[in-house]
């Protein structure tokens, strides 16, 4: 991970700098023209106007992505403002996608991904692993605890148990007390040791690459067996975890529920090789921005965009203080607004240490 994460961060660094200039010219053309303000005043109205206009759009339902301009209406207005100002967003709201062509959909779900791909250039998997073996364990440890606790937990467990044949070979009385802090560990310490079995009896010690494979593992089911292809592998894979299910429902991408319903239906708004990053941004959003009880509307970059906008808190200095954001040692810490977690465009920074 260190490997990968290094490449990221560089490549997030080269990124920045664009992003940071357009975000300068946008918010003085922001300023030019008060975009912000027509919207809350037409938003009602525009609200309870929108279906008559969309009418003749939902015939159109299975057109080619380049026809049907009308929704683009939705988006294009707010998007200045939020771009500029993150808090700024609350009162420019686009109209529930209600009706929503195809077209529309796959348009706007693009859009909120390439926002996302700014404000978090440098998102990747935030458990730290150097080869696939390391990533497969800390994936299955990840289960009902932080990332950030199973960093700190993974180093001693391969230091000891440095490969498949080892951690096979564990005692797991030992196993259980260094995965103790990541919690049920006696069901984890089962799984990474029978997962370990498998990979020394049936595959020379090596991580397959291949789904089929994975998904066959102890303690591997379809999310962990994407985490593990997309990062170790580069093969895209979609990650249907807890914060990636609340979010894509949020946004109306889909009304699904079950997780291999939902990876099949986001899979099919997105070309194939936006997938594993797509599902960075995601997971990073709903993990910073989009909580689940309370999320930070108010303080939202892509709420122009979400139909779900004014689910949490929409006032922007109280939004800023929902913003979680996680410090070495102290996961999911609330750090004081606003220069703690905003760098100089407004966006929310990235996490301490992170590449
Ligand atoms: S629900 Fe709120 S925080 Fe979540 S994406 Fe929508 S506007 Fe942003």
């Amino acid at each position: 991970m260190k490997t990968a994460a290094a490449g990221k961060g560089a490549s997030a660094s080269a990124k920045k700098a664009a992003p940071a200039k357009k975000a300068t010219a946008k918010k003085s053309a922001a300023k030019k023209a008060p975009v912000a303000k027509k919207a809350p005043a037409a938003k009602k109205a525009t609200a309870a106007k929108k279906p008559a206009a969309k009418k003749p759009a939902p015939a159109k339902s299975s057109a080619p992505l380049k026809k049907a301009p009308a929704p683009r209406k939705q988006v294009v207005a707010p998007k200045k403002a939020t771009a500029s100002v993150p808090a700024a967003p609350a009162k420019t709201v686009a109209a529930h996608p209600r009706g929503e062509s195809r077209t529309a959909l796959v348009r706007r779900a693009r859009r909120i991904d390439r926002e996302l791909a700014e404000v978090y250039p440098y998102a990747h998997p935030e458990l730290d692993f150097e080869n696939p073996f390391q990533l497969v364990v800390a994936t299955v440890l990840s289960a009902q605890t932080t990332d950030l606790r199973v960093n700190q937990t993974t180093p001693a467990l391969f230091a000891k148990y440095p490969t498949p044949e080892d951690l096979a070979a564990a005692d797991p009385e030992e196993v259980e007390e260094i995965l103790r802090p990541t919690g049920f560990f006696r069901a984890k310490t089962k799984s990474v040791i029978g997962l370990s079995k498998a990979l020394a009896e049936q595959f020379g010690g090596e991580v397959p690459g291949r789904l089929e494979d994975l998904v066959k593992l102890p303690g591997v089911g379809r999310k962990t067996a994407f985490v593990v292809l997309g990062n170790a592998f580069g093969r895209p894979g979609i990650t249907v975890d807890t914060h990636f299910q609340r979010l894509v429902r949020r946004w109306k991408w889909t009304d699904e529920t079950d997780p291999d319903k939902i990876e099949a239906a986001v899979g099919a708004l997105f070309p194939k090789s936006d997938w594993t990053d797509l599902s960075h941004h995601v997971i990073w959003h709903g993990r910073r921005i989009c909580h689940a009880r309370k999320p930070a509307c108010g303080a939202c970059p892509i709420a122009p965009l979400c139909p779900a906008y004014g689910e949490g808190e929409t006032d922007p200095e109280k939004a800023k203080k929902l913003l979680k954001y996680e410090k070495a040692g102290q996961p999911g810490q609330r750090l004081k607004p606003p220069q703690a977690y905003l760098d100089a465009g407004g966006r929310p920074a990235p996490p301490l240490g992170a590449g």
